[in-house]
Formats: C-alpha cells, sequence, structure tokens
C-alpha cells in the first residue's frame, strides 16, 4: 500500500493554455469542434436528461406557441420524436406518444381518458394483462368494466351506458384470434359520443389503417414486430386528434413515462424491414396454418386469413395482410398433459411468450378459464379442446412443418 496523499486533479494542474481552464473544467467543458457534415442513413442517438436553453427567457416562454420544442430528456429527445414521426407515417397516425411497454401504452389510455364514475366496454378476448388493469380499475378506481363478446358487431349499441367513455377493440384478439366489426363497433361509439381504442398490434399498423375506419386511438406494443428483435420493450399509442393527443400526452408527462434514446435507435433500425419481414411472416403462417387444417389431430386452425377463424368476413373487408400470430384448437380427445407434451416436443419452436421476432414460438391456452364473460367454445364448434398458439418466425417452413408433423405423431399421435 503507498502512503502517498492522493492528489487532486483541480487544484494540482495548471490551466490549459487554449482556452484558460483547469482540467476539471475541461473534462466537463472540452469545447470540441466536431466538423458538420457527416450524412448518414442512421438516425443520431440523442441521449439526455438536462435539456440546455440559450437564455431564461427562452426557457420561461416553454410552451408558449411557437417556442422552445425541447425541454427535458424524459419527455422527448429528437431520437424518440424521429421515432414517433415515422411510426405516425406508417399507420396513418397525426401524433404517436411512446410508452416504456405496450402494456404502459394500454395503461396510458386508461388514466388518460377515464374518471371514477365513468364506464368502459372491453372485449372478452382483450390481451390479458389489459384485462387485469381493467380489473385493477375497477376494484381501487371506481370505474366500472364490463366485457362484451368480441363477435358483437352493432350489438354493443345496447351496452353503451350514459357514463360510457370509452370502447376498447384489439383485432384479432388475443389468443383466440376473432376479428370483430370494427365498423360496426365505431359506429355505434360515434353516434353516443363515444371514444374507440384498438390494440393493433398484431398488424402492425400496416394491415389494419384504424384511423381511415374512424378509430380515435391506437396501441402498439412495438416490443413486437417494430422491434423485431426480440430484446426492446417499448410501446406506442397513436392518435389523429389533437385534442385528444393533448390529454394523452399530458398524462404522460405526469406519470413520467419516458423511454430510452437507445432502444428508440432500435426500433428505428428495424423499420425499415418491417414490411417486408411481416410479409414474410404472413406467407410463412398462411402456409404452416393450411397445412395444419389437414391435419386431422386439428379441428380448428384459428387464423384471419382461414375460413375457420371468427370474423373471418371482417378480415377480408378490413386488412390487407395477415402477420405470424395465429391459434390451433385440438380435438377434445386429447388432455391438457397431452397438449402440453405436444408443444414441449416442439424443437423448433420455443416457449415464450413475447412474439414478433425471427424465432418461432408455442404455448399451450386453457381457454374457458380466460374467458368469464363466456364467449368460448362459439356455438357449434364440435370437439373443441385445448388451444396452442403459434408464432410463425422467419425459419423455413419446411423445418418448422416437419417439426410440427413429429411432434403431432410422437405425442398426439391421431
Ligand atoms: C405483447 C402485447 C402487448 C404488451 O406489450 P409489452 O411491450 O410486452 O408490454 C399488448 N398488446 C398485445 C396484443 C400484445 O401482444
Amino acid at each position: 500500500m503507498s502512503d502517498q496523499t492522493p492528489t487532486d486533479p483541480s487544484t494540482s494542474a495548471t490551466p490549459s493554455e487554449d482556452d484558460g481552464a483547469y482540467p476539471q473544467t475541461l473534462a466537463v467543458q472540452p469545447g470540441l469542434q466536431i466538423p458538420p457534415g457527416f450524412d448518414s442513413f442512421s438516425p443520431p442517438t440523442w441521449r439526455g436528461s438536462t435539456v440546455v436553453f440559450r437564455n431564461l427567457a427562452e426557457l420561461r416562454a416553454y410552451g408558449d406557441a411557437g417556442t422552445t420544442y425541447w425541454r427535458y430528456g424524459l419527455h422527448a429527445t429528437p431520437t424518440s420524436e424521429t421515432l414517433c414521426q415515422h411510426l405516425a407515417k406508417l399507420e396513418g397516425a397525426r401524433d404517436t406518444l411512446l410508452l416504456p411497454s405496450g402494456l404502459a401504452a394500454i395503461s396510458l389510455v386508461y388514466f388518460a381518458l377515464l374518471r371514477s364514475g365513468d364506464d368502459v366496454l372491453v372485449p372478452d378476448n382483450v390481451y390479458g394483462p389489459n384485462r387485469e388493469h381493467g380489473e385493477w380499475l375497477a376494484r381501487d378506481f371506481g370505474v366500472t368494466v364490463r366485457y362484451y363478446d368480441p363477435m358483437i358487431g352493432a350489438g354493443i349499441a345496447a351496452l353503451i351506458r350514459p357514463n360510457t367513455r370509452l370502447i376498447w377493440m384489439e383485432s384479432p384478439g388475443s389468443v383466440t384470434m376473432e376479428v370483430p366489426d370494427s365498423e360496426a363497433i365505431v359506429a355505434a361509439a360515434r353516434e353516443r359520443g363515444v371514444l374507440t381504442a384498438i390494440d393493433n398490434t398484431w398488424s402492425a399498423g400496416l394491415y389494419f389503417r384504424p384511423f381511415d375506419k374512424g378509430i380515435d386511438i391506437s396501441v402498439q406494443a412495438l416490443t413486437k414486430y417494430q422491434s423485431g428483435g426480440s430484446d426492446v420493450l417499448m410501446g406506442a399509442v397513436l392518435s389523429r386528434d389533437e385534442a385528444l393527443h393533448a390529454r394523452l400526452k399530458r398524462t404522460r408527462m405526469l406519470m413520467g413515462w419516458g423511454v430510452s434514446a437507445d432502444d428508440c435507435f432500435l426500433v428505428l433500425r428495424a423499420l425499415p424491414s418491417l414490411p417486408v419481414r411481416l410479409a414474410a411472416h404472413d406467407r410463412a403462417a398462411r402456409e404452416v396454418a393450411e397445412w395444419l387444417s389437414q391435419r386431422p389431430e386439428v379441428v380448428k386452425v384459428l387464423h384471419p386469413a382461414l375460413q375457420d377463424c371468427p370474423g373471418h368476413a371482417f378480415w377480408r373487408r378490413d386488412f390487407s395482410g395477415a402477420s405470424g400470430l395465429f391459434a390451433i384448437v385440438l380435438h377434445d380427445r386429447y388432455t391438457r398433459a397431452q397438449v402440453d407434451a405436444f408443444v414441449e416436443a416442439l424443437e423448433r419452436f420455443a416457449i415464450g411468450w413475447s412474439w414478433g421476432g425471427a424465432h418461432s414460438l408455442a404455448l399451450p391456452y386453457h381457454v374457458p378459464s380466460m374467458r368469464p364473460a363466456g364467449s368460448w367454445p362459439p356455438e357449434g364448434w364440435q370437439h373443441a379442446g385445448e388451444l396452442v398458439r403459434l408464432y410463425i418466425g422467419l425459419e423455413d417452413t419446411r423445418d418448422l412443418i416437419a417439426d410440427l408433423r413429429r411432434a403431432l405423431e410422437t405425442k398426439l399421435g391421431a
């Protein structure tokens, strides 16, 4: 061990000859001159908490029309703004708000639009954590949350009450994949002045155009296709109406919800390939779904582009493509344990929740326990047993189909 006293750099060194500052000051304020003109396709990653104002007048003018745009790194950086504008262009929105996850985007919609005493209608096949969120609002915040049959269509009008403020939609719904008649639901909502929000994650905002349909808000889990790498968590709330955006934006600010510029960069990096990736998932998923529809172990293939899927006609009317996520319903002669064994026997399909990346996934679901409103199985379905959700990644479909065939034959053996 040394017995020397550590030297304090701020007092030991002499000022630099260039600008008369001590080394410790230069470490903070180096006064660099980076040559301008480096023009790249890749947007810069602007990290920053502090936003520097040129003077106090500029700082104090923040928020006045036509004045300072940037205020604080939590709310926006040029990198997040670039992503916002890019997403709005893709989905046909005016404004985008970024959130730390898809679930936070759902949460923002609830907290911005609902007050104690209000009522909200949610489809019975809604994304699971959205349902839990609604239940929390009902239990602790005095909001009534009611679940409707996703195939209700124009029948939603009869459920709207004077205090109904919001109708959620998801198209197709999570796990069971019903495609709602969103036109009929929007028409009923508009007639009564009720706002509509859709979780449009499945189409990544490309194959279903919510704003052209008169839907007020679109929610995206950017975690899925927009990131595409299974390595980023982020969500977005998109809208077209300026006043509505202002309400959403204010709630986001008060909640202190921001996103990392590095994560924005990762999503921005993946956006140019989004349409091409989605088309590849679409082609592959339809091929696998059609193969599965010929299998004796499978009683229904719930893929929006196939006849079996409830709401297939609405998918044809409203969508310009399908994505990589769908489900199969196995014959009720198989027990849950057998279906679990089938999923675990798959070698090309990983077991995991978050889809949208390059890797294929499989998960079994016991649907009746997820549907308190009782809208499952649909009337007239024979031998509807356990459900398996499949996500088709970017592998060669010949390998995926061979894997499914082997696992079906060894574990279910029709
Ligand atoms: C994954 C998902 C979400 C939530 O996204 P996270 O970023 O994982 O919170 C929301 N809605 C749907 C339909 C999803 O699939």
